[in-house]
Protein backbone atom coordinates (compact mmCIF):
# COMPACT_ATOMS: atom_id res chain seq x y z
CA UNK A 1 0.00 0.00 0.00
CA UNK A 2 1.45 3.39 -1.23
CA UNK A 3 0.01 7.07 -0.59
CA UNK A 4 -1.62 6.69 -3.70
CA UNK A 5 -4.17 3.78 -2.77
CA UNK A 6 -4.51 5.84 0.42
CA UNK A 7 -5.47 8.69 -1.51
CA UNK A 8 -7.87 6.72 -3.58
CA UNK A 9 -9.19 4.99 -0.26
CA UNK A 10 -10.27 8.35 1.03
CA UNK A 11 -11.52 10.44 -2.08
CA UNK A 12 -12.05 6.84 -4.46
CA UNK A 13 -14.41 9.26 -6.89
CA UNK A 14 -12.18 12.25 -7.08
CA UNK A 15 -10.72 13.45 -10.93
CA UNK A 16 -7.39 13.88 -11.81
CA UNK A 17 -6.17 17.77 -10.86
CA UNK A 18 -5.21 17.50 -15.12
CA UNK A 19 -9.05 17.31 -15.77
CA UNK A 20 -8.80 20.88 -13.90
CA UNK A 21 -6.18 22.08 -14.93
CA UNK A 22 -7.12 21.81 -18.34
CA UNK A 23 -10.70 22.88 -17.74
CA UNK A 24 -9.06 26.32 -16.97
CA UNK A 25 -6.60 27.08 -18.69
CA UNK A 26 -4.03 30.70 -18.47
CA UNK A 27 -6.26 32.98 -19.63
CA UNK A 28 -5.64 34.94 -22.34
CA UNK A 29 -4.40 38.28 -21.70
CA UNK A 30 -2.10 41.16 -22.84
CA UNK A 31 1.08 41.59 -20.99
CA UNK A 32 0.48 43.12 -17.71
CA UNK A 33 -2.86 42.50 -17.45
CA UNK A 34 -4.06 42.11 -13.97
CA UNK A 35 -6.56 39.24 -12.75
CA UNK A 36 -8.30 39.86 -9.22
CA UNK A 37 -11.35 39.36 -7.14
CA UNK A 38 -13.33 40.43 -4.63
CA UNK A 39 -13.75 37.55 -2.46
CA UNK A 40 -16.34 37.93 0.58
CA UNK A 41 -18.28 35.34 2.83
CA UNK A 42 -21.75 35.75 2.68
CA UNK A 43 -21.50 36.20 6.92
CA UNK A 44 -23.56 39.24 7.14
CA UNK A 45 -23.54 42.91 5.21
CA UNK A 46 -20.90 44.32 3.27
CA UNK A 47 -18.27 46.18 5.75
CA UNK A 48 -17.10 49.36 3.55
CA UNK A 49 -13.65 48.01 3.93
CA UNK A 50 -14.87 45.25 1.76
CA UNK A 51 -16.22 47.66 -0.76
CA UNK A 52 -12.85 49.32 -0.69
CA UNK A 53 -10.89 46.11 -1.33
CA UNK A 54 -13.47 45.42 -4.00
CA UNK A 55 -12.73 49.00 -5.67
CA UNK A 56 -8.99 48.76 -4.96
CA UNK A 57 -8.96 45.28 -7.10
CA UNK A 58 -11.52 46.89 -9.44
CA UNK A 59 -9.63 49.89 -10.54
CA UNK A 60 -6.08 47.63 -11.24
CA UNK A 61 -7.77 45.22 -13.25
CA UNK A 62 -9.92 47.97 -15.13
CA UNK A 63 -6.88 49.74 -15.46
CA UNK A 64 -4.72 47.09 -17.05
CA UNK A 65 -7.52 45.57 -19.27
CA UNK A 66 -8.04 42.57 -16.75
CA UNK A 67 -10.71 40.77 -15.25
CA UNK A 68 -12.14 41.23 -11.54
CA UNK A 69 -13.70 38.57 -10.54
CA UNK A 70 -16.35 37.56 -7.57
CA UNK A 71 -15.60 34.53 -5.58
CA UNK A 72 -18.32 33.95 -2.95
CA UNK A 73 -16.40 32.19 -0.14
CA UNK A 74 -19.43 29.91 1.74
CA UNK A 75 -16.89 27.52 3.23
CA UNK A 76 -18.22 27.83 6.41
CA UNK A 77 -21.28 27.27 6.24
CA UNK A 78 -22.42 28.03 10.38
CA UNK A 79 -21.55 31.70 9.71
CA UNK A 80 -23.58 32.08 6.17
CA UNK A 81 -26.65 34.27 6.57
CA UNK A 82 -29.77 34.30 4.64
CA UNK A 83 -29.47 36.34 1.73
CA UNK A 84 -25.53 37.08 2.04
CA UNK A 85 -24.82 36.45 -1.85
CA UNK A 86 -27.72 39.03 -2.93
CA UNK A 87 -26.36 41.44 -0.74
CA UNK A 88 -22.94 40.97 -1.75
CA UNK A 89 -23.91 40.93 -5.50
CA UNK A 90 -26.19 43.96 -4.87
CA UNK A 91 -24.18 46.14 -2.81
CA UNK A 92 -21.80 45.71 -6.04
CA UNK A 93 -24.19 46.98 -8.45
CA UNK A 94 -25.79 49.62 -6.40
CA UNK A 95 -21.70 50.56 -6.10
CA UNK A 96 -21.81 50.54 -10.21
CA UNK A 97 -19.19 47.52 -9.70
CA UNK A 98 -20.54 44.47 -10.76
CA UNK A 99 -17.88 42.03 -11.49
CA UNK A 100 -16.68 41.19 -15.01
CA UNK A 101 -17.24 37.05 -14.30
CA UNK A 102 -18.66 35.56 -11.05
CA UNK A 103 -21.71 35.29 -9.18
CA UNK A 104 -24.44 38.22 -10.98
CA UNK A 105 -27.75 36.73 -8.69
CA UNK A 106 -28.08 34.77 -5.64
CA UNK A 107 -27.84 31.53 -7.77
CA UNK A 108 -26.29 32.84 -11.55
CA UNK A 109 -23.16 33.57 -12.63
CA UNK A 110 -20.87 34.03 -15.70
CA UNK A 111 -17.52 33.26 -16.80
CA UNK A 112 -15.32 30.34 -17.79
CA UNK A 113 -13.54 29.62 -14.37
CA UNK A 114 -16.29 29.23 -12.22
CA UNK A 115 -18.25 28.18 -10.36
CA UNK A 116 -17.22 31.08 -8.53
CA UNK A 117 -19.47 30.03 -5.21
CA UNK A 118 -17.27 27.46 -3.17
CA UNK A 119 -19.74 25.56 -1.28
CA UNK A 120 -20.28 24.05 -5.75
CA UNK A 121 -16.39 23.34 -6.14
CA UNK A 122 -15.99 20.80 -3.12
CA UNK A 123 -15.33 18.45 -6.04
CA UNK A 124 -12.18 20.07 -7.20
CA UNK A 125 -10.86 20.57 -3.89
CA UNK A 126 -11.34 16.74 -3.47
CA UNK A 127 -9.48 16.53 -6.18
CA UNK A 128 -6.20 18.77 -5.17
CA UNK A 129 -6.58 16.82 -1.90
CA UNK A 130 -6.01 13.55 -3.39
CA UNK A 131 -3.18 14.90 -5.35
CA UNK A 132 -1.35 16.30 -1.99
CA UNK A 133 -2.63 12.84 -0.28
CA UNK A 134 -1.00 10.46 -3.58
CA UNK A 135 2.05 12.67 -2.78
CA UNK A 136 2.77 12.51 0.37
CA UNK A 137 2.15 16.05 0.71
CA UNK A 138 -1.12 15.59 2.74
CA UNK A 139 -2.30 13.00 5.47
CA UNK A 140 -5.64 11.98 6.90
CA UNK A 141 -5.69 13.05 10.31
CA UNK A 142 -8.34 11.29 13.09
CA UNK A 143 -7.33 13.37 16.28
CA UNK A 144 -11.13 13.90 17.70
CA UNK A 145 -12.24 17.49 19.12
CA UNK A 146 -11.34 16.38 22.68
CA UNK A 147 -8.14 15.22 21.53
CA UNK A 148 -7.01 18.51 20.12
CA UNK A 149 -8.57 20.15 23.16
CA UNK A 150 -5.81 17.84 25.08
CA UNK A 151 -2.75 18.46 22.93
CA UNK A 152 -3.49 22.34 23.55
CA UNK A 153 -3.21 22.20 26.77
CA UNK A 154 -0.87 20.53 27.08
CA UNK A 155 1.34 22.89 24.84
CA UNK A 156 0.00 25.58 27.34
CA UNK A 157 2.05 23.97 30.20
CA UNK A 158 5.37 23.31 28.33
CA UNK A 159 4.73 26.87 27.23
CA UNK A 160 5.45 26.36 23.77
CA UNK A 161 3.69 27.60 20.81
CA UNK A 162 -0.16 25.85 20.13
CA UNK A 163 -1.02 23.97 17.21
CA UNK A 164 -1.02 21.14 15.09
CA UNK A 165 2.87 20.98 14.29
CA UNK A 166 6.41 18.61 14.74
CA UNK A 167 5.85 16.63 17.88
CA UNK A 168 2.27 17.38 18.07
CA UNK A 169 1.28 16.90 15.10
CA UNK A 170 0.08 13.21 15.90
CA UNK A 171 -1.37 11.65 12.84
CA UNK A 172 1.12 12.95 10.28
CA UNK A 173 3.67 9.50 11.80
CA UNK A 174 1.05 7.08 10.84
CA UNK A 175 1.95 4.38 8.42
CA UNK A 176 0.02 4.64 5.10
CA UNK A 177 -1.29 1.17 6.69
CA UNK A 178 -2.69 2.47 9.75
CA UNK A 179 -4.19 5.40 8.72
CA UNK A 180 -5.84 2.97 5.69
CA UNK A 181 -6.84 0.60 8.69
CA UNK A 182 -8.65 3.93 10.49
CA UNK A 183 -10.51 4.66 7.33
CA UNK A 184 -11.33 1.01 6.25
CA UNK A 185 -13.11 0.82 10.39
CA UNK A 186 -15.18 4.02 9.49
CA UNK A 187 -13.25 6.17 11.77
CA UNK A 188 -14.06 10.07 10.33
CA UNK A 189 -11.03 12.26 9.22
CA UNK A 190 -9.98 15.51 7.98
CA UNK A 191 -6.83 16.27 5.47
CA UNK A 192 -4.22 17.83 7.04
CA UNK A 193 -1.34 19.68 4.86
CA UNK A 194 2.27 18.01 6.29
CA UNK A 195 4.30 21.25 5.86
CA UNK A 196 7.77 20.96 5.02
CA UNK A 197 8.53 24.43 6.80
CA UNK A 198 10.91 25.00 9.65
CA UNK A 199 9.72 27.89 12.28
CA UNK A 200 13.36 28.25 12.65
CA UNK A 201 14.30 29.37 9.13
CA UNK A 202 13.15 32.64 7.94
CA UNK A 203 11.10 33.77 4.15
CA UNK A 204 11.48 36.91 2.35
CA UNK A 205 8.51 37.87 0.56
CA UNK A 206 7.64 41.31 -1.10
CA UNK A 207 4.17 42.30 -0.79
CA UNK A 208 2.94 45.22 -3.35
CA UNK A 209 1.87 47.14 -0.01
CA UNK A 210 3.59 46.21 2.33
CA UNK A 211 7.10 46.10 1.01
CA UNK A 212 9.42 43.30 2.06
CA UNK A 213 8.33 41.72 4.60
CA UNK A 214 10.27 38.55 6.62
CA UNK A 215 8.28 35.69 8.72
CA UNK A 216 9.19 32.62 10.09
CA UNK A 217 8.56 29.83 7.57
CA UNK A 218 4.89 27.85 8.26
CA UNK A 219 4.98 24.60 10.11
CA UNK A 220 1.65 23.82 11.06
CA UNK A 221 0.11 21.39 9.59
CA UNK A 222 -3.23 22.86 9.32
CA UNK A 223 -6.14 21.04 8.18
CA UNK A 224 -7.27 21.64 4.21
CA UNK A 225 -10.21 19.55 4.31
CA UNK A 226 -12.53 19.70 7.26
CA UNK A 227 -14.57 17.28 8.39
CA UNK A 228 -17.91 18.54 6.61
CA UNK A 229 -15.82 17.90 3.16
CA UNK A 230 -15.23 21.22 2.16
CA UNK A 231 -12.26 23.79 2.67
CA UNK A 232 -10.56 25.33 4.67
CA UNK A 233 -9.77 29.30 3.48
CA UNK A 234 -6.03 28.45 2.90
CA UNK A 235 -6.63 25.86 1.02
CA UNK A 236 -9.65 27.07 -1.48
CA UNK A 237 -7.63 30.18 -1.37
CA UNK A 238 -4.41 28.45 -3.15
CA UNK A 239 -6.94 26.22 -5.21
CA UNK A 240 -9.25 28.69 -6.55
CA UNK A 241 -6.30 31.39 -7.04
CA UNK A 242 -4.76 29.28 -8.92
CA UNK A 243 -7.49 27.74 -11.10
CA UNK A 244 -9.01 31.08 -11.84
CA UNK A 245 -6.01 32.53 -12.85
CA UNK A 246 -5.75 35.19 -10.60
CA UNK A 247 -2.46 37.41 -10.76
CA UNK A 248 -2.53 39.82 -7.93
CA UNK A 249 -4.41 38.57 -4.40
CA UNK A 250 -5.47 42.03 -2.91
CA UNK A 251 -7.46 41.16 0.40
CA UNK A 252 -7.44 42.48 4.09
CA UNK A 253 -4.19 43.08 5.76
CA UNK A 254 -5.31 40.75 8.66
CA UNK A 255 -3.92 38.11 6.47
CA UNK A 256 -0.45 38.69 5.49
CA UNK A 257 0.92 36.64 8.55
CA UNK A 258 -0.91 33.75 6.36
CA UNK A 259 1.26 34.36 3.50
CA UNK A 260 4.39 31.55 4.53
CA UNK A 261 1.55 29.54 4.40
CA UNK A 262 0.05 30.11 1.12
CA UNK A 263 3.30 30.30 -0.39
CA UNK A 264 4.01 27.21 0.82
CA UNK A 265 0.59 25.64 -0.19
CA UNK A 266 1.29 27.52 -3.45
CA UNK A 267 4.83 25.53 -3.84
CA UNK A 268 4.13 22.11 -2.91
CA UNK A 269 0.62 21.95 -4.88
CA UNK A 270 3.24 22.80 -7.61
CA UNK A 271 1.29 26.22 -8.56
CA UNK A 272 2.90 29.64 -9.72
CA UNK A 273 2.36 31.84 -6.76
CA UNK A 274 0.27 35.25 -7.40
CA UNK A 275 1.32 38.57 -6.13
CA UNK A 276 -0.43 39.55 -3.00
CA UNK A 277 -1.37 43.20 -1.96
CA UNK A 278 -2.58 43.58 1.61
CA UNK A 279 -4.67 46.31 2.39
CA UNK A 280 -4.70 47.95 5.53
CA UNK A 281 -8.33 48.62 7.47
CA UNK A 282 -10.10 51.57 7.42
CA UNK A 283 -9.94 52.68 10.61
CA UNK A 284 -12.08 55.33 12.83
CA UNK A 285 -11.52 57.53 15.85
CA UNK A 286 -12.52 56.66 18.58
CA UNK A 287 -12.64 59.67 21.67
CA UNK A 288 -8.56 59.21 20.26
CA UNK A 289 -8.48 55.89 20.37
CA UNK A 290 -7.81 54.37 16.37
CA UNK A 291 -9.41 51.44 15.95
CA UNK A 292 -11.07 49.15 13.01
CA UNK A 293 -14.04 50.42 11.80
CA UNK A 294 -16.55 48.15 13.13
CA UNK A 295 -19.62 46.38 12.20
CA UNK A 296 -21.16 46.53 15.60
CA UNK A 297 -20.73 49.96 16.93
CA UNK A 298 -20.74 52.07 13.62
CA UNK A 299 -23.57 52.26 11.34
CA UNK A 300 -21.18 53.18 8.53
CA UNK A 301 -19.06 50.30 8.27
CA UNK A 302 -22.50 48.52 6.44
CA UNK A 303 -22.28 49.93 2.77
CA UNK A 304 -26.14 49.42 3.01
CA UNK A 305 -25.90 52.67 5.45
CA UNK A 306 -24.96 54.94 2.23
CA UNK A 307 -27.66 53.37 0.42
CA UNK A 308 -30.31 54.08 3.32
CA UNK A 309 -28.55 57.52 3.82
CA UNK A 310 -28.51 58.52 -0.21
CA UNK A 311 -25.02 59.03 -0.32
CA UNK A 312 -24.44 59.17 -4.19
CA UNK A 313 -22.23 55.62 -4.60
CA UNK A 314 -20.13 57.95 -6.80
CA UNK A 315 -19.43 59.99 -3.82
CA UNK A 316 -18.18 57.01 -1.84
CA UNK A 317 -16.04 55.91 -4.61
CA UNK A 318 -14.34 59.42 -4.93
CA UNK A 319 -13.63 58.71 -1.18
CA UNK A 320 -12.48 55.41 -0.92
CA UNK A 321 -9.87 56.58 -3.92
CA UNK A 322 -9.22 59.16 -1.69
CA UNK A 323 -7.75 57.36 1.05
CA UNK A 324 -6.28 54.34 -1.38
CA UNK A 325 -4.21 56.83 -3.18
CA UNK A 326 -3.39 60.41 -1.48
CA UNK A 327 -2.35 62.09 -4.65
CA UNK A 328 -5.99 61.56 -5.67
CA UNK A 329 -6.93 64.99 -4.27
CA UNK A 330 -4.85 67.10 -6.25
CA UNK A 331 -5.71 65.30 -9.50
CA UNK A 332 -9.30 65.39 -9.09
CA UNK A 333 -8.76 69.47 -8.42
CA UNK A 334 -7.04 69.38 -11.66
CA UNK A 335 -9.26 67.44 -13.13
CA UNK A 336 -13.15 67.90 -12.20
CA UNK A 337 -15.05 67.26 -15.18
CA UNK A 338 -13.12 63.64 -15.82
CA UNK A 339 -14.27 60.17 -14.54
CA UNK A 340 -12.82 58.54 -12.22
CA UNK A 341 -11.52 55.69 -14.23
CA UNK A 342 -9.07 58.19 -15.62
CA UNK A 343 -7.43 58.36 -12.41
CA UNK A 344 -3.47 56.72 -12.63
CA UNK A 345 -4.53 54.74 -9.64
CA UNK A 346 -1.34 52.82 -8.15
CA UNK A 347 -1.39 49.88 -5.78
CA UNK A 348 1.79 50.49 -4.70
CA UNK A 349 1.28 53.90 -3.66
CA UNK A 350 -1.42 52.77 -1.01
CA UNK A 351 -0.58 53.47 2.54
CA UNK A 352 0.68 50.67 5.01
CA UNK A 353 -1.44 51.42 7.34
CA UNK A 354 -4.89 52.11 8.05
CA UNK A 355 -6.50 55.59 7.14
CA UNK A 356 -8.64 57.45 9.26
CA UNK A 357 -12.50 57.10 7.73
CA UNK A 358 -13.78 60.91 7.86
CA UNK A 359 -17.60 61.23 7.44
CA UNK A 360 -17.20 65.34 7.09
CA UNK A 361 -14.58 64.18 3.96
CA UNK A 362 -17.02 62.03 2.46
CA UNK A 363 -20.02 63.99 2.61
CA UNK A 364 -18.64 66.72 0.99
CA UNK A 365 -17.33 65.07 -1.45
CA UNK A 366 -20.87 64.37 -1.72
CA UNK A 367 -21.73 68.03 -2.01
CA UNK A 368 -19.61 68.22 -4.85
CA UNK A 369 -20.86 65.27 -6.72
CA UNK A 370 -24.54 66.18 -6.39
CA UNK A 371 -23.16 69.85 -7.09
CA UNK A 372 -22.07 68.51 -10.54
CA UNK A 373 -25.61 66.84 -11.61
CA UNK A 374 -28.59 68.16 -13.63
CA UNK A 375 -31.55 69.38 -12.39
CA UNK A 376 -33.17 66.34 -13.70
CA UNK A 377 -30.78 64.12 -12.27
CA UNK A 378 -30.86 65.50 -8.99
CA UNK A 379 -34.74 65.28 -9.32
CA UNK A 380 -34.47 61.67 -10.72
CA UNK A 381 -31.74 60.01 -7.65
CA UNK A 382 -33.85 62.04 -4.98
CA UNK A 383 -37.52 60.49 -6.26
CA UNK A 384 -35.74 56.61 -6.46
CA UNK A 385 -34.34 57.31 -3.12
CA UNK A 386 -37.30 58.77 -1.66
CA UNK A 387 -39.72 55.91 -2.89
CA UNK A 388 -37.93 53.82 -0.92
CA UNK A 389 -37.01 55.54 2.30
CA UNK A 390 -38.83 59.17 2.53
CA UNK A 391 -42.90 58.95 1.57
CA UNK A 392 -43.08 62.66 2.30
CA UNK A 393 -40.36 63.79 0.43
CA UNK A 394 -42.05 61.16 -2.76
CA UNK A 395 -45.48 63.06 -2.57
CA UNK A 396 -43.31 66.64 -2.57
CA UNK A 397 -41.43 65.44 -5.61
CA UNK A 398 -44.92 64.29 -7.13
CA UNK A 399 -45.33 68.00 -8.86
CA UNK A 400 -41.74 67.75 -11.20
CA UNK A 401 -42.43 70.40 -13.25
CA UNK A 402 -42.16 72.42 -9.88
CA UNK A 403 -39.62 70.58 -8.57
CA UNK A 404 -37.47 70.67 -11.06
CA UNK A 405 -37.34 74.53 -11.09
CA UNK A 406 -36.72 74.25 -6.97
CA UNK A 407 -33.84 71.64 -7.89
CA UNK A 408 -32.94 73.26 -10.57
CA UNK A 409 -32.06 76.81 -8.06
CA UNK A 410 -28.59 77.49 -8.45
CA UNK A 411 -27.51 74.97 -10.46
CA UNK A 412 -26.05 73.97 -14.26
CA UNK A 413 -23.76 77.24 -14.06
CA UNK A 414 -20.17 77.91 -13.21
CA UNK A 415 -20.52 78.05 -9.43
CA UNK A 416 -23.49 75.20 -9.19
CA UNK A 417 -25.14 75.42 -5.22
CA UNK A 418 -23.21 72.70 -3.09
CA UNK A 419 -25.82 72.11 0.02
CA UNK A 420 -26.81 68.75 -0.69
CA UNK A 421 -24.27 65.91 0.26
CA UNK A 422 -26.89 62.88 0.37
CA UNK A 423 -30.93 62.21 -0.95
CA UNK A 424 -31.29 62.47 2.75
CA UNK A 425 -31.05 66.11 2.64
CA UNK A 426 -32.94 66.86 -0.32
CA UNK A 427 -36.56 67.15 1.62
CA UNK A 428 -34.74 69.65 4.42
CA UNK A 429 -33.03 71.75 1.84
CA UNK A 430 -36.38 72.14 -0.47
CA UNK A 431 -39.34 72.17 1.58
CA UNK A 432 -39.26 75.87 2.58
CA UNK A 433 -40.29 76.27 -1.25
CA UNK A 434 -43.09 73.83 -1.28
CA UNK A 435 -46.75 76.17 0.17
CA UNK A 436 -48.13 73.51 1.78
CA UNK A 437 -45.83 72.97 3.62
CA UNK A 438 -44.39 76.03 4.34
CA UNK A 439 -47.51 77.71 4.67
CA UNK A 440 -49.04 75.81 6.94
CA UNK A 441 -45.90 75.27 9.51
CA UNK A 442 -45.14 77.44 12.36
CA UNK A 443 -42.04 79.26 11.63
CA UNK A 444 -39.47 80.73 13.94
CA UNK A 445 -38.51 83.63 12.50
CA UNK A 446 -34.91 85.07 13.67
CA UNK A 447 -34.46 87.85 11.72
CA UNK A 448 -30.39 88.07 12.66
CA UNK A 449 -29.73 91.80 13.16
CA UNK A 450 -33.03 93.41 13.03
CA UNK A 451 -35.16 92.27 15.71
CA UNK A 452 -37.77 94.34 16.47
CA UNK A 453 -41.21 93.17 15.21
CA UNK A 454 -42.34 96.73 14.61
CA UNK A 455 -39.30 97.44 12.18
CA UNK A 456 -39.58 94.14 10.31
CA UNK A 457 -43.78 94.23 9.73
CA UNK A 458 -42.31 97.65 8.78
CA UNK A 459 -39.97 96.43 5.95
CA UNK A 460 -42.20 93.69 4.86
CA UNK A 461 -45.24 95.90 4.29
CA UNK A 462 -43.13 98.23 2.67
CA UNK A 463 -42.00 95.66 0.63
CA UNK A 464 -44.88 94.26 -0.75
CA UNK A 465 -46.62 97.59 -1.57
CA UNK A 466 -44.24 99.44 -3.14
CA UNK A 467 -41.02 97.43 -4.17
CA UNK A 468 -41.72 93.30 -4.66
CA UNK A 469 -42.48 92.20 -8.34
CA UNK A 470 -41.13 89.28 -10.33
CA UNK A 471 -38.76 91.33 -11.94
CA UNK A 472 -37.41 89.48 -14.68
CA UNK A 473 -33.42 90.52 -14.19
CA UNK A 474 -31.76 90.65 -10.89
CA UNK A 475 -30.30 93.88 -11.37
CA UNK A 476 -33.66 95.33 -11.45
CA UNK A 477 -35.29 93.45 -8.57
CA UNK A 478 -32.13 93.94 -6.25
CA UNK A 479 -31.54 98.04 -6.87
CA UNK A 480 -35.52 97.63 -5.27
CA UNK A 481 -34.44 96.19 -2.38
CA UNK A 482 -31.81 98.95 -2.75
CA UNK A 483 -34.28 101.39 -2.56
CA UNK A 484 -36.24 99.68 0.31
CA UNK A 485 -33.49 100.05 2.34
CA UNK A 486 -32.47 103.87 1.50
CA UNK A 487 -36.50 104.36 2.33
CA UNK A 488 -36.46 102.74 5.55
CA UNK A 489 -33.04 104.25 6.63
CA UNK A 490 -30.56 101.69 5.87
CA UNK A 491 -27.61 101.82 3.90
CA UNK A 492 -28.01 101.16 0.44
CA UNK A 493 -24.89 100.00 0.12
CA UNK A 494 -22.75 97.70 2.15
CA UNK A 495 -19.56 99.47 1.01
CA UNK A 496 -20.48 102.38 2.12
CA UNK A 497 -21.79 101.31 5.83
CA UNK A 498 -18.70 99.99 6.47
CA UNK A 499 -17.04 103.46 6.27
CA UNK A 500 -19.14 104.81 8.35
CA UNK A 501 -20.97 101.91 10.60
CA UNK A 502 -22.74 104.53 12.57
CA UNK A 503 -24.61 106.81 10.16
CA UNK A 504 -26.93 103.90 10.15
CA UNK A 505 -28.60 100.93 11.90
CA UNK A 506 -27.64 98.40 9.18
CA UNK A 507 -27.29 97.82 5.54
CA UNK A 508 -28.99 96.40 2.23
CA UNK A 509 -28.20 92.99 3.23
CA UNK A 510 -30.01 93.30 6.62
CA UNK A 511 -33.15 94.62 4.83
CA UNK A 512 -31.97 91.51 2.51
CA UNK A 513 -32.02 88.64 5.38
CA UNK A 514 -35.69 90.28 6.83
CA UNK A 515 -36.78 89.74 3.42
CA UNK A 516 -34.99 85.96 3.09
CA UNK A 517 -35.70 84.86 6.10
CA UNK A 518 -39.96 86.24 5.91
CA UNK A 519 -40.22 84.00 2.53
CA UNK A 520 -38.01 81.01 3.53
CA UNK A 521 -38.11 81.03 7.41
CA UNK A 522 -34.16 80.47 6.86
CA UNK A 523 -30.87 82.81 7.53
CA UNK A 524 -29.09 80.33 4.55
CA UNK A 525 -30.83 79.77 1.15
CA UNK A 526 -29.43 79.64 -2.33
CA UNK A 527 -29.59 82.58 -4.11
CA UNK A 528 -33.22 84.31 -3.00
CA UNK A 529 -33.74 86.30 -6.54
CA UNK A 530 -34.24 82.70 -8.33
CA UNK A 531 -36.24 81.73 -5.36
CA UNK A 532 -38.66 84.43 -5.99
CA UNK A 533 -38.78 83.43 -9.46
CA UNK A 534 -39.30 80.23 -8.93
CA UNK A 535 -42.41 80.62 -6.12
CA UNK A 536 -44.29 83.32 -7.81
CA UNK A 537 -45.96 86.34 -6.84
CA UNK A 538 -48.51 85.30 -5.41
CA UNK A 539 -46.91 82.82 -2.92
CA UNK A 540 -43.98 85.34 -1.99
CA UNK A 541 -46.79 87.79 -1.07
CA UNK A 542 -48.69 85.59 1.23
CA UNK A 543 -45.20 84.34 2.74
CA UNK A 544 -44.10 87.83 3.70
CA UNK A 545 -47.79 88.12 4.84
CA UNK A 546 -47.67 85.55 6.76
CA UNK A 547 -44.10 86.73 8.39
CA UNK A 548 -46.36 89.79 9.37
CA UNK A 549 -48.67 88.66 11.54
N1 LIG B 1 -13.21 35.28 2.41
C1 LIG B 1 -12.02 35.95 2.79
C2 LIG B 1 -12.39 37.14 3.62
O1 LIG B 1 -13.51 37.60 3.53
C3 LIG B 1 -11.30 36.41 1.54
C4 LIG B 1 -9.95 36.92 1.70
C5 LIG B 1 -9.35 36.97 0.32
O2 LIG B 1 -9.65 37.95 -0.39
O3 LIG B 1 -8.65 36.06 -0.06
O4 LIG B 1 -11.59 37.61 4.40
Amino acid sequence: MDYKDLADLIFPNAKDISYYEEKYPERNLSEGAVVSRFAPSPTGFVHIGGLYQALVAREITKKTNGVFFLRVEDTDQKREVENGVIGIVNSLKDFDMAPDEGMVTETEEVGNYGPYKQSLRKDIYQAYAKYLLSQGKAYPCFCTPEEGEEIRKKQEAAKVRPGYYGVWAKCRNLTVEEAAEKIKNGEKCIIRFKSPGREDRKIKHHDIIKGNVDFPENDQDIVIIKADGLPTYHFAHAVDDHLMRTTHVIRSDEWLSSVPLHLQLFHELGFKAPKYAHIAPIMKNDNGNKRKLSKRKDPEAAVNYYKEEGVPPLAVKEYLLNIANSNFENWRRANQDKSIDEFDFQLNKMSVSGALFDMVKLLDIGKTVISKMSAEEVYDKSLEWAKEYDKELEDMLENKEYSLKVLGIERGNKKPRKDISKWAEVKNNIIYMYDDKFLNEDIEYDYAKISSNEEINKILKLYIEEYFDIDHDKETWFNKIKDLAEKTGYAREVKEFKKEPEKWPGHVGDISTVIRVALTGRQNTPDMYEIMQVLGKESVIKRLEKAMK
